[in-house]
């Protein structure tokens, strides 16, 4: 641990890290249980409860595992898996969206997940908390917008919208898929990089409580299914203990999205014309649904998660399409990897070495999820030529392209940061 200078004290790297997501709270959490000293900023008065469900793989239970492992155990206990026996192994079950579920057809239902796979879902507002009850009181300051960041050799300064400033060693950024510091680390060297890019899809989502889910969709209600068709899918999956059902539509849009990355309002009958075609019981959903149409951003491109002591993490790096449910796991991966390279730092001066690591040992994977995230919500919307609208082409090919994801060896990835750390520093 590297002695102060002038004192002679043990001094570690105080890091911040900005915002209090799921990214940016289980960074903090794994931080702390490494020892190293950090404070979170929220520009929120509070942690935010709104959100709706989010899916967690094998790779994002072992994440978390690696966070803290009370952490996934507390998750667990708070998570919610598929209904009946026979889909617990499914991250969702494959069907049409059409009238009827297609139910009469020779095809009508696949599976996608693996053996080694069981569905966990919760719902976001029971994740956040979960995590809160790791950070000590004191770790997260709220109503703390930061306006601006500017480094030194040695120092980062935050300057906050209340007119305070702060310096530390190291900051990383968790501010979410429009943060500040996406344009701090990569403004000047990519500047068409720093603003989010539209996917093309717009969703209408909502939650409803299970006993309604069921006098709807019956036996369809329950387990994670998604129903397909042209342009169009809804995908829906119990959470909150099984009290609750969470469904989100996803609607192709060919054209571009005109002002800001903002939800925008649109009446009931806005809704229903853009799913003309769907089932009657899917189309009930939609009582539960804010009329508004949520465009779906994502960054496919990030040339770099850092520049000297800033770095990104989560969303604000790597914001993803949901097709595969995978952003909120590489904000944990991230968190996991970055958190152990920290807890190597033992100057402030080799801050920005552990940035460079991280970087070269997360980005490239984080952004294949991202890029192939894009690709399978275009499948699923029959919008991949080489699978087109054949049900048992989509549900193999979905089958394939989820273990790297999931099997991923993250203990291997940490291992191999500490190595090439220690090769950089020494
Ligand atoms: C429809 C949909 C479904 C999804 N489903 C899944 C799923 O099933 N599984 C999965 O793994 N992922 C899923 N995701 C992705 C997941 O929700 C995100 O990856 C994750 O929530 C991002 O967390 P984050 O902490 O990086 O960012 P955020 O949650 O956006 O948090 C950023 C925080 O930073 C704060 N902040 C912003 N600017 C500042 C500032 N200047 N100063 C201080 N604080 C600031 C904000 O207030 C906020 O609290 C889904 C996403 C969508 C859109």
């Amino acid at each position: 641990m590297a002695r102060d200078a002038i004192n002679g004290q043990v001094r570690r790297p105080h890091v911040a890290v900005l915002g209090a997501g799921i990214g940016g709270l289980a960074v903090a959490i794994a931080l702390i249980k490494r020892g190293v000293p950090v404070t979170v900023y929220e520009a929120a008065e509070n942690f935010s409860p709104v959100g709706a469900g989010i899916g967690l793989g094998p790779n994002s239970l072992l994440a978390l595992d690696l966070i803290n492992p009370q952490l996934r155990s507390d998750y667990e206990k708070a998570s919610t898996g598929n209904e009946r026996v026979e889909f617990q192994n499914s991250v969702f079950d494959v069907m049409y969206a059409e009238e009827g579920f297609g139910e009469s057809k020779k095809w009508s239902r696949g599976l996608v997940g693996a053996p080694y796979f069981s569905r966990s879902s919760a719902h976001r507002k029971d994740l956040l908390e979960i995590m809160k009850s790791f950070i000590p009181d004191g770790t997260v300051e709220f109503s703390k917008c930061a306006e601006y960041v500017q480094q030194s050799e040695d120092a980062v300064e935050i300057r906050f919208k209340d007119g305070e400033t702060v310096i530390v060693d190291a900051l990383i950024g968790a501010d979410g898929i429009k943060g500040m510091t996406r344009r701090v680390v990569l403004g000047k060297r990519w500047p068409d990089e720093v603003a989010a890019k539209y996917c093309h899809t717009y969703i209408y989502r909502g939650i409803l409580p299970m006993s309604d889910a069921k006098a709807i969709l019956g036996d369809h209600a329950g387990d994670a299914k998604w129903f397909l068709a042209k342009d169009k899918t809804v995908a829906i999956y119990p959470i909150s203990k099984g009290r609750e059902e969470n469904f989100v539509f996803f609607v192709a849009d060919r054209n571009d999205w005109t002002g800001l990355q903002e939800a925008k309002s649109c009446s009931r009958e806005e809704m229903v014309a853009d799913l003309a075609g769907f089932d009657q019981r899917l189309l009930k959903l939609l009582d539960f649904a804010r009329p508004l149409r949520w465009p779906v951003y994502h960054h496919p491109d990030t040339p770099s998660y850092y520049n000297g002591r800033v770095c990104l993490l989560g969303d604000v790096a790597h914001a993803s399409s949901p097709g595969q449910a995978a952003g909120a796991g590489q904000g944990l991966e991230d968190a996991v990897v970055l958190a152990h390279l920290m807890s190597l730092v033992q100057a402030p001066e080799h801050v920005s070495s552990a940035f460079e690591v991280y970087d070269g040992i997360r980005r490239p994977r984080a952004q294949k999820v991202v890029r192939t995230s894009l690709e399978a919500g275009d499948m699923y919307a029959w919008n991949d030529a080489s699978v087109g609208a054949d049900m048992q082409r989509i549900v193999d090919n979905a089958n394939q392209r989820l273990h790297w994801i999931w099997q991923h060896p993250l203990p291997e990835d940490v291992q191999r940061a500490e190595n090439e750390f220690v090769r950089l520093v020494i």
